[in-house]
């Protein structure tokens, strides 16, 4: 309630940033944190008293819950149930805790199973008949991948072919021919989630290490089906786990890894300049520069709610990085 007057007041992009904890074995190396928080702020303590410090809609301590987490999501899924589209990204270098904020584990379940969960539960609170549908998508190498579409088990086998992007008449977007199956409860959907996911092109031996370099894409369609007189018949809900935005000329990488990270962090100052033009209303939003803004065009900016979850590390040694994220979300602000 209160968050969504305050994204009624103060426009409708929001930037969250959520501190990682350190993990066990950085905690046994006695490596100390470089980042602290308030509500709204993070501090960066750089060598020489040189320090810095970056303000936020909403900062989470690392011993933020999931579920605080989520308290300041949930405004934003039930907006897309009141006629809004909404996306919620999460970016961050690789190992910052994206997915970990997105998916979750079993005992810890992140935005994607309690945004579903909410979504049904409001539904049925509603004097109105919903209708979901649940697609997912990967953006690799700047092509869209149907996660519901089988790949070739073999090199040598034909490829299905790259989705494309169509725009109709009134200016909607629609991914052709991405596979949208109905939904009608949550275990339905979480089922679907989680075989989407078995279906990356990347989900193979080292996972946290190649999923980074894709964009991980859940949609959620909502039609109100008695609501004829409705602007728009149905909504979207996005979910989107970006790859990671670690730069690429300043890692060893080369061959393939060099072109799949250039490939993210092309992709990633595209939805920065986005959001940067959206926040400043320019005239000029520049959605056509990667394939992640042209599926986002009609859910971005007017009549949608955007979240973006800026996730940092605490560690010294990823400072240079966690400058980076703190400069794009400054410039998303
Ligand atoms: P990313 O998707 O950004 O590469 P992950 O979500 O895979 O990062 O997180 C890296 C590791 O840190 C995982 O083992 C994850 O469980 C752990 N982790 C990340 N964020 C948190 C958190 N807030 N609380 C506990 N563990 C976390
Ligand atoms: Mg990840």
């Amino acid at each position: 309630q209160v968050l969504n007057e305050y994204l009624d007041m103060k426009g409708n992009i929001r930037v969250f940033c959520r501190v990682r904890p350190m993990n066990v074995n950085e905690n046994i190396g006695c490596a100390r944190p470089v980042v602290a928080t308030d509500s709204s702020n993070v501090f960066l303590k750089v060598a020489r008293g040189n320090n810095k410090s970056y303000s936020f809609d909403k900062v989470f301590h690392p011993s933020s819950s999931q579920g605080e987490v989520f308290s300041e999501v949930e405004p934003v899924i039930k907006s897309a149930l009141d006629g809004y589209n909404a996306c919620i990204f999460a970016y961050g270098q690789t190992g910052t805790g994206k997915t970990f904020t997105m998916e979750g584990t079993r005992d810890f379940p992140g935005i994607v199973p309690r945004s579903i969960e909410a979504l049904f539960e409001h539904a049925l609170e509603s004097n109105c008949t919903y209708l979901f549908t649940f697609s997912m998508l990967e953006i690799y190498l700047g092509n869209l991948k149907d996660l519901f579409v089988p790949q070739p088990k073999k090199p040598t086998d034909p490829r299905p072919p790259c989705l494309s992007v169509q725009m109709d008449a009134r200016g909607g977007i629609e991914v052709e021919n991405l596979v949208a199956i109905p939904v009608s409860d949550y275990n339905q959907a979480l089922r679907l989630y989680k075989l989407g996911c078995r279906f990356r092109s990347t989900a193979s031996t080292n996972s946290n290490l190649t999923s980074s370099r894709s964009h991980c894409m859940i949609r959620i369609k909502i039609t109100c089906s008695d609501a004829p007189e409705r602007r728009r018949e149905s909504n979207k809900v996005w979910l989107v786990d970006l790859g990671g935005s670690e730069r690429v000329l300043k890692t060893k990488a080369w061959g393939k890894r060099l072109e799949e990270g250039k490939a993210i962090n092309l992709s990633l100052s595209a939805l920065g300049d986005v959001i940067n033009a959206l926040q400043r209303k320019k005239p000029h939003i520049p959605f056509r520069n990667s394939k992640l803004t042209q599926v986002l065009k009609d859910s971005l900016g007017e009549d949608s709610k955007t979240l973006m979850l800026v996730h940092v590390s605490p560690k010294e040694e990823d400072l240079c990085e966690t400058i980076c994220t703190l400069g794009f979300a400054a410039r998303v602000r």
